[in-house]
């Protein structure tokens, strides 16, 4: 029998507000353990959280950009269970009214669209952090991160392969990114996924039992992790046997999941809703404010581009993987609107060079008006599209405007015909071999002969005039 893999996504996203959900705490990352916290986020007996209208903001932001119907009355609900990271010994969340619910996203795998169904958005607050001495038997916590905002964003079972659940997850990074809302870094852990797959014959509608995934702090090894798992639950009923519905750890270093918790060990958080928090009432007005100012999103940017510039789809996608580079190309689109010319050098010359130097568009050493006049250097015929690269290496060292390189390092383009065609004669003269199997038929040699030119003139001879006088010259 053919098996398909169905594959459920829960992603937990760290909003970027400035304070907690819940008090008027910092949320930044890295401050001394313990320093940003107060009785509420530590739990202390009889005080009363109050909600960040900044968080119902966010949450909105995403509820509208991933289409859910959004509920006028919705309420917080206490998550009970015991940690030492958790210090009231209950998380705050959303339970049965959550924000948001019935989104979607769609994705694109090889030119092909596919929804994805959003469950449910909801609210919750962030535990603390543990840290296990790797010596000693001591752990310390730090309550730093307790209480800072969270939305976690349900999926439905719709995804059909590890590619296309490494798909969604870049689409909805970029999502959350462009709305500003989290920095999306899964790494750094402020964007969090677990995963839930199953097998089923294909075709067949009935869902087979599933096994929950943890630790997927990458896209890769989102990836991994569920090939891994498909494999294992393959061999399992190939073999005659039954999937155990658990929660499985992917280990990174082993490549392979193991059985972390079943079913049964499963705790039962006796959820109810929070008697401290008033029910969240979000009227049309509210929701008319935060639609206002949304921004273009990735999928409809990526349109836009194809469209409006008539870009291919890949070039297209790239281009709009984040808010910023996408900005960078319209920017450099001001000065030199030729698309296809800019996406180009962004996806060959600028990227590669972000890429070697571990940086991000915003930290590029060339901004793009600069960008775009190296390129109008080219279009004007100043300098060749081989220089080019010299002046774009140049000016990622010292960050100064091309022309300036060029006229300093004396780069402008040969045009003078004159000059150019003692060049093609110094050149055929010393080639009388070449040029005579020119003649008896080799026209490749045409190559060599361009190449010669271009190498005594160190690259500056303007190629099209080149070519020209040497057909010239060599078909008399
Ligand atoms: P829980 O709260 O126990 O994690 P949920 O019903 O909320 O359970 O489901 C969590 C996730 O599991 C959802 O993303 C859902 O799409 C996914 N899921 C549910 N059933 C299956 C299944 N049979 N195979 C794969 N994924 C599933
Ligand atoms: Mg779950
Ligand atoms: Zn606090």
């Amino acid at each position: 029998m053919e098996f398909e893999p169905v594959i459920g996504l829960e992603v937990h996203a760290q909003l970027k507000t400035k304070t907690k959900i819940f008090c008027g705490c910092s949320t930044s990352f890295g401050a001394p353990p313990n320093t940003h916290t107060c009785p509420v986020c530590l739990g202390m007996p009889g005080v009363l959280p109050v909600l960040n209208k900044k968080v119902v903001e966010y949450t909105l932001r995403m509820a509208l950009a991933t289409d859910c119907d959004i509920s006028p009355n919705s309420r917080f609900a206490r998550k009970n269970y015991f940690y030492p990271d958790l210090p009231k010994g209950y998380q705050i969340s959303q339970y049965e009214q959550p924000i948001a619910q019935n989104g979607y996203i769609d994705i694109e795998i090889e030119g092909e669209k596919k929804r994805i169904g959003i469950t449910r958005i909801h609210m919750e607050e962030d535990a603390g952090k543990l840290s296990h001495d790797p010596d000693r038997p001591l752990s310390m916590v730090d309550f730093n991160r307790t209480g800072v905002p969270l939305i976690e964003i349900v999926g439905e079972p719709d995804i059909g392969s590890p590619e296309e659940a490494g798909e969604y997850l870049r689409q909805l990074r970029a999502i959350v990114r462009y709305l500003g809302i989290c920095d999306g870094n899964m790494e750094e852990g402020s964007f969090r996924c677990d995963a839930n797959v199953s097998i089923k014959p294909r075709g067949s509608e009935t869902l087979g039992t599933r096994t929950e995934l943890k630790n997927l702090n990458s896209f890769k090894h989102v990836e991994k992790a569920l090939t891994f798992e498909i494999n294992r639950q393959k061999d399992i009923l190939a073999d005659g046997g039954r999937v155990v519905q658990e929660t499985r750890l992917w280990d990174p270093d082993k490549n392979r999941t193991t059985s972390m918790r079943s079913k049964e060990e499963a705790p039962d958080y006796r959820y109810f809703p929070d008697p401290d928090l008033l029910p969240l009432v979000i009227d049309d007005e509210w929701i008319e404010a935060v639609k206002k100012n949304r921004p273009e999103l990735p999928a409809k940017k990526r349109e836009r581009f194809v469209d409006e510039y008539k870009l291919p789809a890949n070039d297209a996608g790239i281009l709009t993987s984040s808010r910023e580079l996408a900005d960078y190309f319209e920017e450099c689109l001001k000065t030199f609107p030729d698309p296809k010319q800019v996406s180009n050098w962004i996806m060959g010359s600028l990227l590669g060079l972000l890429n070697a130097q571990g940086k991000t568009i915003a930290e590029s050493p060339i901004l793009a008006q600069d960008l775009a006049q190296l390129l109008k250097l080219i279009a004007d015929g100043v300098i060749s599209g081989k220089i080019a690269k010299t002046v774009f290496d140049e000016m990622a060292q010292s960050k100064r405007p091309p022309k300036e390189i060029v006229a300093e390092k004396g780069l402008v383009q040969v045009t003078d015909k004159k000059a150019i065609e003692a060049v093609v004669l110094e050149v055929l003269a010393r080639s009388a071999q070449e040029v005579e199997a020119y003649k008896g038929g080799k026209t490749k040699l045409l190559g060599y002969f361009v190449g010669q030119v271009m190498q005594a003139t160190k690259g500056k001879a303007n190629p099209k005039i080149v070519n020209q006088l040497l057909k010239a010259k060599l078909e008399t």
